[in-house]
């Protein structure tokens, strides 16, 4: 946990953000599980596991953390739902490295799904919610905020107030139109795809690059652009989007950060999506 990712001067961390279970029809959906099962582990009762990790990037000027892990309300019923196996513990993580929830200078938001959205509010000892990174100003598309603010029918079952209420109105709020540069070498690219305001994270540091893709590319299972999960509510857009930007990026040699990767936590592939090398 100690270990990082060096990427130029910057140095790459995955945080304890929960570990839970689903049942691998409803991440891989139309993809037959004689094929995804090569991939990807499955439980005898057709279940994987799914990590939810935060990713610390400290670059030279700033500490930004892109998404927040599944946070510390979950009710006892929802452990139960989502077989909660690993509790979210991003105050400990950030101990082992020497730093304090105050530092954090940055968060941004892939998405607003429960499961990336659920460390922005914390319950803190006293039972009290409050913002996890009080210091930080939170980035995301303003696409995404709308949908969170009026969700579509679809949406208001992941989009839970209780995870981004604090959050509206206040002066660390930062809609995005479009992309975005909010630390030198972090950009933000939207994608769409999973979600109407999803995106992307480019990192580049003295001329190394990784790009992390959110939940268009979960996991490492997830190269082929064709595969895509059933929560996607665009997945045109999402295959449309994935062909685009990993092609590339195998071309140049960069790496792809996972959220949802219990295996590893980021790797290089060759043109076929066999992992040529991996992290953590
Ligand atoms: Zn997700």
């Amino acid at each position: 946990m100690n270990k990082g990712l060096k990427l130029g001067s910057f140095e790459i961390f995955w945080l304890d953000g929960g570990v839970f279970e689903l049942e691998g029809g409803c991440m891989f959906g139309v993809v037959p599980r004689v094929l995804w099962q090569k991939k990807f582990p499955c439980s005898a009762d057709g279940y994987i596991k799914l990590t939810n990790s935060p990713i610390l990037v400290r670059t030279p000027g700033a500490d930004l953390i892109i998404d927040s892990g599944l946070g510390n309300k979950l009710t006892a019923k929802q452990k139960k739902i989502f077989r909660v196996t690993e509790e979210w513990d991003v105050e400990g993580s950030l101990a082992r490295l020497g730093l304090t929830r105050i530092d954090i200078d940055h968060v941004i938001l892939t998405h607003c799904d429960f499961d990336h959205s659920g460390g922005i509010v914390m319950e803190n000892r006293s039972g009290e919610a409050e913002l996890t990174w009080p210091n930080a100003v939170h980035h995301l598309q303003r696409a995404e905020w709308q949908d969170v603010v009026m969700p579509n029918r679809r949406a208001a079952g992941t989009y839970w107030p209780i995870n981004l209420d604090l959050l509206g109105d206040h002066h660390l709020l930062n809609l995005l139109d479009g992309e975005a540069e909010p630390v030198p070498g972090v950009r933000l690219l939207p994608t769409g795809g999973h979600t109407r305001g999803h995106q992307a994270v480019r990192l580049s540091s003295e001329g190394d690059e990784a790009l992390h893709l959110g939940d268009l590319l979960p996991n490492h299972a997830y190269f082929n652009p064709l595969w895509v999960t059933p929560y996607d509510n665009f997945p045109l857009d999402s295959i449309a989007r994935k062909e685009e930007l990993i092609a590339p990026a195998v071309e140049e040699g960069q790496w792809f950060l996972f959220y949802h990767d219990p295996y590893m936590l980021a790797c290089k592939f060759d043109r076929d999506g066999n992992v040529v090398k991996s992290f953590g």
